[in-house]
């Protein structure tokens, strides 16, 4: 195996697993929708862009989700890939011809694969396979993919950019636990991590995909032009962080060194990023796929609802640095919270969602 093909020593958060009351599993609707948002997009893709001809030419399609967490999301996804290569089959006559059709599901190696398995569709139409590691580096043999499908998943880094959490840096991110709202160094701190991490990806996906593949990315991300705007989330967990600190429950230090590895790219630095790996065309970007703080849109008696919501997600995270002690009172303090600074949310602008299809340039 090429050095290249080494998974590299990352930072890894998955989802929560299991089917419990704060897992992902359960409380990933939102992301749900999303994807349903997103079903038309995906079967334009292939109805019009997918060369199913030369792909599929050794009777196998491969799709693989990367960052696919536990379901049920997931296999709603490449159900829809699936269906949308049945129905292009079929509308040109060519039914006798399909490909039989192989999923690779990929995410950390510590993501719940037992529970993604245990709940793999039983009525499903394709070969199910796990692939466990790093996305920002090979999981794939060469020229092997035909569609690669990645829902909010690569908006997360590998790893915190390390001069935010190194004190004797002027990027040095004290008191805060994201970039938006932080000193420029802070941010570019932030970007460096992103522009270096989007090279892996795409050149590690450049390697794997087949010419005339394509890759769909649903990313939670800013608007062109948008400074960084500021999650209604992120502020609230920082701001719970810090109540936690001032009544003595973990320390400032504590804080001050946690970060979140999460980057909100806009289009225009997806498709910079792009032109530099130089194998992908940009096929298609579809801005507002959805706002991030519709998550705030339900009504009062859905506060625990949000909070299991952000919990699902970020449980991980502020365990491996904070401990288990605190995740009861802070996620309580969160659903409180969240409320009040949702109405702020208009000075905080809105990060969200947009699609990217992508396709492997015939060079090698
Ligand atoms: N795609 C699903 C799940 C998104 S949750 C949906 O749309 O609902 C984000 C997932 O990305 C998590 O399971 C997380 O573990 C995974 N992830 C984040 N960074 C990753 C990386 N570098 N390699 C593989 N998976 C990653």
């Amino acid at each position: 195996m090429a050095a290249e093909q080494t998974s590299k020593t990352i930072e890894a958060y998955p989802m929560n697993g299991g089917d419990g009351v704060h897992s992902y599993a359960n409380n990933s609707s939102y992301q749900g929708r999303v994807n349903n948002a997103a079903k038309r997009l995906i079967t334009e893709a292939v109805v019009e862009i997918l060369d199913i001809e030369n792909l599929a030419s050794s009777n196998t399609l491969r799709i693989a989700d990367l960052g696919c967490s536990v379901g049920p999301n997931t296999f709603f996804a490449v159900q829809n890939i699936i269906e949308a290569v049945q129905f292009k089959y079929q509308c040109q006559g060519l039914d006798s011809q399909l490909p039989e059709f192989q999923v690779l599901f990929n995410d950390h190696t510590s993501n719940d694969f037992n529970t993604l398995f245990s709940s793999l569709p039983l009525d499903r139409k394709y070969y199910a396979a796990g692939v466990p590691g790093s996305f920002y580096s090979r999981l794939f043999p060469n020229a092997s993919l035909h569609f690669v499908f990645s829902s909010f998943s690569i908006h997360w880094l590998s790893k915190v950019p390390k001069p935010v959490v190194d004190k004797s840096s002027s990027a040095w991110n004290k008191g805060r636990i994201h970039y938006p709202n932080s000193n420029d160094e802070v941010v570019k701190a932030y970007q460096a991590q992103y522009t270096e991490d989007m090279e892996c990806f795409l050149h590690a996906r450049a390697k794997e995909v087949v010419c005339g593949g394509l890759v769909a990315l649903i990313i939670p991300g800013r608007p062109n032009g948008m400074h960084h705007p500021q999650s209604p989330t992120t502020v609230v967990l920082e701001s719970c962080l810090m109540d936690m600190a001032r009544k003595g429950i973990i320390s400032e230090e504590k804080v001050d060194s946690f970060n979140l590895p999460l980057y909100l790219m806009s289009p225009q630095e997806l498709e910079a990023a792009v032109d530099r790996n130089g194998y992908f065309s940009m096929e298609r970007i579809i801005t507002e796929l959805g706002i991030i703080t519709e998550l705030g849109t339900v009504p009062e008696t859905q506060r625990q609802k949000i909070s299991s919501s952000l919990r699902a997600v970020f449980e991980g995270v502020i365990m491996a640095h904070f401990g288990y002690e605190i995740l009861d009172e802070l996620f309580d303090s969160f659903g409180k919270k969240f409320e009040v600074e949702f109405m702020r949310k208009t000075r905080l602008g809105s990060p969200s969602i947009f699609f990217a299809l992508l396709k492997r340039k015939a060079t090698n």
